[in-house]
């Protein structure tokens, strides 16, 4: 079987718990007017990979990940959801723990069948109405929640992550809805803020995709530390 791969990262450490091999998937059907990652939007931009070379590429990192493991990412790897299904199965096998980074942009019988399989899932819940979904990322609020519904009732894991942007979403009162929304799901672990960053105006220069963001200033610190302290 095979899969589009933008890129995979030998060994990170911000993406799930401990030193993690991390695949990056390509294609993604939302446009987010903060995406870090324009380089991923195009399914076919990636090389084309067979799963049993990233397979045994990934296990050649072995020594460094068996206590961390791997993460998919992105990109939406829901839009591939049977080539890392099958990944997902073979890396289990070999005892590695195996996370999903998703946005929830795809829910098929597939892509369910994937966040049910992966130890852990990384779910970026980008805004808390489907207002927001639709004017920022292009897509609905919809996937987000029927995916921490299914992890609620498999009771596996979930870490959720939002991006805080200045003048969009950084208000206190995002923050508490943020909190309200996810307070029924006993299987949300971890909630983190990222700030918002502006690292990727070369790659959208460089792809001649213009920046909707470019005006805006980075997200700080202190004030996102402000803001986790209301997600008590
Ligand atoms: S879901 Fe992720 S990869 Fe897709 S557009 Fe949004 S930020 Fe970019």
């Amino acid at each position: 079987m095979t899969g589009y791969i933008h890129s995979v990262q030998s060994l990170g450490t911000v993406d799930g718990p401990g030193v993690r091999c991390v695949v990056f998937a390509s294609g993604c059907p939302y446009r987010c007017i903060y995406c870090h990652n324009p380089d991923t939007w195009e399914l076919g931009g990636g090389t084309l990979t067979d799963c049993d070379e990233l397979v045994e590429r990934i296990m050649r990192l072995y020594p460094y990940i068996k206590d961390g493991g791997v993460t998919l990412s992105g990109g939406e790897p829901c839009m591939q959801a049977e080539f890392f299904i099958s990944l997902t199965e073979k890396l289990q096998q070999k005892g590695l723990h195996v996370a999903l980074d998703t946005s929830g942009a795809v829910t098929n019988d597939s892509a369910l069948e994937l966040a049910s399989m992966c130890d852990l899932v990384l779910l970026d819940v980008k805004f808390t109405t489907d207002e927001g979904y639709k004017r920022y990322t292009g897509g609905s609020i919809d996937g987000v929640m029927k995916l921490l519904m299914l992890r609620e009732e498999i009771e596996k894991p979930t870490y959720i992550r939002q991006v805080i942007v200045p003048g969009i979403n950084d208000k206190e009162d995002d923050i508490i809805a943020l909190r309200e929304l996810l307070s029924p799901y006993k299987t949300v672990e971890k909630i983190e803020l990222l700030p918002f960053k502006k690292l990727c105006l070369e790659k959208y220069e460089s792809l001649g995709i213009p920046f909707p963001l470019r005006d805006t200033p980075e997200m700080d610190r202190s004030r996102l530390a402000e803001l986790e302290k209301l997600l008590g």
